[in-house]
């Protein structure tokens, strides 16, 4: 997976799913959870169900469901990576970058070099106090 855990998570959390649905379906609150008409399938009694607190989605007419990538792998017909993407941008997380790690990586490298030669100074320093 290109996306760390941690960020899916994360993402997970912040994007609402009522908020994100209702773009497609229009939703009713009933107690606890939302209800509307399903848009996998044809129906004319809402049996499609969202809960905001746990996140996932449910028709029990045709059986979809899942979390808030899935409506949108479902409803726009995207991969789980262009989900991802597309609500991550629509609820302002930054995406990571994979090409962040490699620069963390050489960073520390430098910073390890650097270290190296302020080890040295120490030592030729305290050489000289010695002498
Ligand atoms: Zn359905």
């Amino acid at each position: 997976m290109p996306f760390p855990q941690t960020f899916i998570d994360d993402l997970r959390l912040q994007a609402d799913i009522v908020q994100v649905v209702q773009e497609y379906v229009s939703l009713r609150k009933v107690g606890a959870t939302y209800k509307g008409l399903c848009p996998f399938h044809s129906e004319k009694t809402p049996s499609f169900h969202v809960n905001r607190d746990k996140g996932f989605f449910h028709c029990f007419g045709c059986g979809a469901g899942g979390d808030v990538f899935k409506f949108l792998e479902l409803q726009d017909k995207l991969g789980f990576q262009d989900a991802v993407r597309h609500l991550a941008g629509k609820f302002g997380l930054a995406i990571p970058d994979p090409v962040g790690n490699a620069e963390a990586k050489s960073e520390s490298a430098e910073r390890e070099a650097l270290l190296k030669v302020q080890e040295r100074a120490a030592a030729f320093f305290s050489a000289q106090l010695e002498t």
